[in-house]
């Protein structure tokens, strides 16, 4: 699967938010968003002061696209997808990536990142329903009940990762059972519920063209 390997925070930084890429380090001090929230490079803190609305919706889509660990392809279709459901487009691209099995691992506190939720996804660590399912976008549906495989219950990145539960920020449509090392994708969630600081309307207008 191919995937980002060059300096996640550069990308925090080119985008001007945080996107949530290196774990425990994005909720910390060392955060570069904290330090130097301005673009990487010699012209960083001008380069940027004249956008067109074209960079604007760009950049907004690339944002959402590496929040969620995704190559474009991938992140169209999800786009898609959305434009065949019922309701509001935007809000329903967010559904979808919301309900991306590696995306739930994370929110339920397994991992410090999506990253590393979609490593143990792709090595068979997890259950779904009592399941094992090893498909990072695996779309879960309300009900569903996310477990630890019976050999996968003492690994340590696990654990210390569920320790800092809560600390990171929950969401209402998922409830964690962290001494049952368990979670459960509650309801699909409203656009108010899901906490992403992206106008995901830009998105849409950027694709409808
Ligand atoms: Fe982005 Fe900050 Fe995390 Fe680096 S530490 S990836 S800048 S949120």
């Amino acid at each position: 699967m191919a995937r980002y390997l060059g300096a996640k925070c550069k990308l925090c930084r080119r985008d001007g938010v945080k996107l949530f890429l290196k774990g425990d380090r994005c909720y910390s001090e060392k955060c570069e968003i904290e330090k130097r929230n301005y673009p990487p490079g010699e012209h960083g803190r001008t380069r940027y002061s004249r956008r067109s609305s074209y960079r604007v919706q760009l950049r907004e889509k690339q944002k959402l696209r590496r929040m969620y660990l995704l190559l474009e392809a991938q992140f169209r279709n999800y786009y898609y997808r959305a434009v065949k459901m019922k309701g509001v487009t935007g809000a329903n691209l967010l559904k979808l990536l919301e309900q991306r099995l590696d995306n739930m691992v994370f929110r339920m506190g397994f991992t410090p990142s999506r990253e590393m939720a979609r490593q143990l996804v792709l090595h068979k660590h997890f259950e779904v329903n009592g399941k094992t399912v090893d498909r990072p976008s695996f779309q879960l549906k309300p009900g569903d009940r996310v477990t630890l495989r019976e050999k996968s219950k003492d690994l340590l990145v696990i654990e210390e990762s569920l320790k800092k539960y809560g600390s990171r920020g929950t969401v209402p449509y998922i409830s964690v059972d962290v001494n049952k090392r368990e979670g459960t994708y509650l309801e699909e969630p409203t656009r108010e519920m899901i906490p992403v600081p992206i106008e995901e309307n830009i998105i849409v207008e950027l694709y409808s063209k």
